[in-house]
Formats: C-alpha cells, structure tokens, sequence
C-alpha cells in the first residue's frame, strides 16, 4: 500500500530542502522556520486572491482553489514537523479550548 500524502511529505520536504541548499539558501535551521512560515503566509495569500476572483464573479477552477488549500496543509505540516508540534495533538488541543470559549459565550448570551 502507498503510503500517505503526510508519510511522504517529509521525504518531499527533504528533497526540497537538498536541493535549496545546493544553491546556498535555507542553509540554517532558522532559515527553514522562516521560509516555512512565509510560505504558509504567502499561500494563504494565493488562496485568498482566487477566493477575491470568486467573489467578484470570476469563473475560477475548484482545483485551483483545492490546490491552495492543498498548499496550506502541506506547509503546516512541514512547519510542525520542523518545530517537533504534532499538528493532530495541536488542533484537538485548540478546538477543545475554543468550544470551551463558546461554552462561556453561549451560557452569557440571552
Ligand atoms: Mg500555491
């Protein structure tokens, strides 16, 4: 059986990370934290942009879209990889704090 898209994304990301660092970028850990980051920033960007076309009526491939999203996900991974943060553990974790919040909202509103 193949293995998933999160079993092969560091594999992926490795790959990436060989070949930037032949050419002399991303050569500290630092350096990787910060591509990371910006990377996520930039393609929630992209997204936001095809969602903006959408919106102004624009005909824009799903797959587009999906591939953004797609992006996104992929980078997040790579990035709680890099800092050791299980991003599974990490969302169970917020979303139990935010249902808390919304608990305290609810039993405050009329
Ligand atoms: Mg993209």
């Amino acid at each position: 059986m193949q293995p998933n898209w999160q079993q092969r994304s560091p594999e992926i990301h490795a790959r990436f990370l060989k070949i930037a660092r032949a050419k002399g970028h991303l050569t500290s850990e630092l350096d990787v934290l910060h591509f990371l980051a910006l990377a996520i920033c930039g393609e929630a960007g992209e997204l936001a942009n095809l969602v903006k076309k959408t919106w102004r009526g624009d005909d824009i491939d799903e797959k587009r879209i999906r591939d953004e999203i797609a992006d996104i996900r992929i980078y997040l991974e790579h990035i709680c990889r890099h800092l050791g943060i299980d991003l599974d553990d990490a969302c169970e974790q917020k979303l139990e704090e935010v249902a808390a919040r919304l608990n305290a909202k609810e039993q405050n509103t009329p």
